[in-house]
């Protein structure tokens, strides 16, 4: 089991740890992936380094990430909310390893330096990016930690090939990390019930997706960033992951409830 967290407003860590640690005690097999971004957002604006969040030509958002903000992004993902779980965990007696993907080459891909992007209806050209895209994950070491009672915390960045720190997306790292552990389920879990028909209307919840139905629901439901999971669940999928779930992290057991399908459940056919 892969479990994705987010980094969105609202999640609550107290609710996913508590559900984690029963989980673990009962020898669940499990790895728990996490993001930051709404901490990140309020640290770059505190270090006066605000957040540039552009849409590429192919219209999808994502965060400009010059050298500066890899640094704030380091702080805020391997810092305060990678050690914030991993201390959550160690009080409920689970005993947690929180790393990012650049060590141990966890999560490695190729760099993207430059970032076509359209801003105010302009295509441009920006440079000096650290983003780019995981393609290979060091199962080793993930299985090395599980085999020996350790749940692994993972967070991005992750190791581009030639070793530099990349910001990577959280959820597609995750749903490349469940193809590669031929996990049974992927669970992203957000503030958000599940993926919703119109994002204003939490009554919305869209049940059930086939994978032939993802390309229509990344192109005319999700928004934002919900483009993202749509992608990655739609990666996992073909990988060979048995399922993928888009549950609720604001919720008491979030875990187990989406488990049991509350939720958005995806599945081949
Ligand atoms: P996280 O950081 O938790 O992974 P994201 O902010 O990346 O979460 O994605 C979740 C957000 O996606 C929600 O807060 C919601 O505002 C937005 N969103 C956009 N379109 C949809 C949709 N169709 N259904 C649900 N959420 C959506």
């Amino acid at each position: 089991l892969i479990i994705k967290v987010g980094g969105a407003a609202g999640i609550d860590y107290d609710f996913l740890c508590e559900d984690i640690a029963t989980l673990w005690q009962e020898n669940k097999s499990l790895v728990l992936v996490h993001g930051g971004s709404s901490f990140t957002d309020e640290l770059s604006r505190k270090l006066d380094h605000p957040p540039r969040f552009v849409t590429s030509v192919s219209g999808i958002q994502s965060r400009f990430t010059d050298r500066e903000t890899l640094e704030i992004f380091e702080m805020a993902y391997c810092g305060k909310m990678n050690k914030g779980i991993v201390e959550r965990l160690q009080r409920l007696e689970v005993n947690a390893v929180g790393l990012s993907g650049l060590d141990g080459r966890i999560w490695e891909g190729p760099r993207k330096t430059t970032l076509k992007i359209v801003e105010n209806g302009k295509r441009k050209v920006l440079r000096g990016d650290h983003t780019g895209r995981v393609e290979r994950v060091n199962i080793n070491l993930i299985e090395m930690l599980l085999e020996n009672g350790y749940l692994p915390v993972l967070t991005p960045p992750a190791a581009s090939f030639d070793g530099e720190a990349i910001n990577v997306d959280g959820d597609r790292a995750a749903a490349v990390l469940g193809a590669a552990l031929k996990a049974d389920t992927v669970l992203f879990l957000s503030n958000v019930p599940g993926l919703l028909k119109d994002v204003e209307d939490e009554k919305s919840l869209i049940k059930k997706l086939c994978l032939k139905d993802l390309e229509s629901a990344k192109n005319d439901i999700a928004r934002g960033r919900m483009k993202k999971k749509v992608m990655g669940a739609g990666e996992a999928i073909e990988a060979g992951v048995g399922r993928c779930i888009f549950g609720d992290a604001r919720i008491p057991q979030p875990v187990r409830s989406a488990l049991e399908g509350r939720g958005t459940v995806i599945e081949r056919g």
